[in-house]
Parts: structure tokens; C-alpha cells; sequence
């Protein structure tokens, strides 16, 4: 019968390949590692912002308005803000027992194409949105059991007093956009035989292609009619 380490002198401890540094509770080897791959926030980043007026004050409100750049790939395929457009952040931070709730509203240009007729659409979008960050416990262990619950889901938290507003906004302006992008809601799209507007030119017609299809059956007819057989091709 063969056990275990058989082969190896008997030895106290460990089996052999283990490690004998004690092992530390699992939450803490993923918090280290969550934050070993999250950067520190960045206090003058256009999207990071200070909640230390608060003071950690449970009812403390303050009010911020800030317009930044729009970030990279802010939108969807059809229709986004275009990179370093303008955005109109207004913000109400609130804090509360667990963290601060921010409350807020973004306006930004919007560039798209209508997916009927392909023309550029111009517009505007609002954005409206709530979140809370929450205060990271001392040891980190909040962040990992939020993260926890939201699946790979990245839960709101103040780093010191900074939060990222990147994600929130993200989300925000991405469901508040039309999937379905249109120049005008009655936008008749583009004709199918010739790919034209037809928004810009409503009476469009085909008269010539129509002809040049049902002149090969007149003359097929007309072949028919005078008793000779159709040409075969
Ligand atoms: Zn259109
Ligand atoms: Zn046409």
C-alpha cells in the first residue's frame, strides 16, 4: 500500500510541497491584490472629486458644478459624446452614515449617425444619476466584500476623501443614450433601390429601373404573341 510521501524520509510537520509560512485569511490575500491593481486616485483628474468639505459629517450637503473633457469611448457605437467634448457635471454630495451620496446630472454634446438614413445626428444628452461611496473600513475589508456582492461589479468607495465619478458617469450617459439613433423621428431612411435620402427627396421614384426590369418579360411576351419561340440564352 502506498501512502503519501512515500518515497521521502518520514519528517514532522508539513507534507513535503506545502508551505510552512502561515497562511493568511483569504480576504486579505484578494484585498491586497484588488489594490495592488487599482492606482491611486489622482486628486487633479477631471473626474476625480474631494469630498473632505464634508468632514465626514452625516447631513453635510455641498453643491459642485464642473465641466470636463469628455473621456475616450464615452457612448456606443451608433452615438457617444465625442472625445473631450464638453461635459456639464452638477453634483450634490451628501453625507451620510456610511459614506457620501453623490446625486448629480451630466449635459453633453452627442455625435451619431441615424441608423435609418446614415446622416450625422447632432443632439444633446442628460444624464442623471445616484451612487454612494462608501467609507473603506481601516483594514480594506469593506471594498472586498462589496466587491463581493456585486460580482466583478465595481462598488462606489472614497479613497480618503476622493471618489472616481469615471464609472457612474459611464454607465449614466451609456443608458440614457437612444439605441436607435434618428435625424428625425419620421425619418423615412434611405430608398432601397438606389440608396438615396429619401427624407430629401420624398417623391422619389423608379420609374426607369422598373421599365428596364419588365422589358425583358414584354419582350418575352411580345416573342409569345407573334407564335415565334423565345430565344433561349
Ligand atoms: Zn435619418
Ligand atoms: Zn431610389
Amino acid at each position: 500500500m502506498r501512502r503519501a510521501g512515500a518515497g521521502h524520509p518520514p519528517r514532522a510537520g508539513p507534507r513535503p510541497g506545502a508551505s510552512v509560512r502561515p497562511i493568511p485569511p483569504l480576504a486579505s490575500i484578494r484585498t491586497e491584490s484588488a489594490e495592488a491593481l487599482k492606482a491611486p486616485l489622482n486628486r487633479r483628474a477631471p473626474l476625480v472629486f474631494d469630498t473632505r468639505e464634508l468632514g465626514r459629517r452625516p447631513g453635510a450637503l455641498t453643491r459642485v458644478s464642473r465641466t470636463v473633457p469628455a473621456p475616450a469611448g464615452l457612448g456606443i457605437e451608433v452615438i457617444g459624446v465625442p472625445e473631450g467634448a464638453p461635459v456639464e457635471i452638477e453634483l450634490r454630495l451628501e453625507s451620510v452614515v456610511d459614506g457620501v451620496l453623490v446625486t448629480g446630472t451630466a449635459r453633453a454634446p452627442l455625435e451619431g449617425e441615424c441608423v435609418r438614413c446614415l446622416e450625422p445626428v447632432h443632439d444633446e444628452g442628460v444624464a442623471e444619476f445616484q451612487e454612494l461611496y462608501s467609507y473603506p473600513d481601516s483594514d480594506g475589508r469593506g471594498r472586498q466584500a462589496a466587491a463581493d456582492e456585486e460580482e466583478g461589479e465595481e462598488a462606489g468607495f472614497l479613497e480618503g476623501d476622493l471618489f472616481d465619478l469615471e464609472p457612474v458617469l459611464r454607465d449614466a450617459v451609456v443608458l440614457a443614450l437612444p439605441l436607435q439613433p434618428v435625424c428625425r423621428e419620421d425619418c423615412p431612411g434611405l430608398c432601397p433601390d438606389c440608396g438615396a435620402r429619401l427624407a430629401d427627396d420624398p417623391e422619389h421614384h423608379h420609374d426607369d429601373a422598373v421599365d428596364i426590369r419588365w422589358a425583358a418579360l414584354r419582350d418575352y411576351s411580345r416573342t409569345l404573341g407573334s407564335g415565334e419561340r423565345p430565344r433561349e440564352e
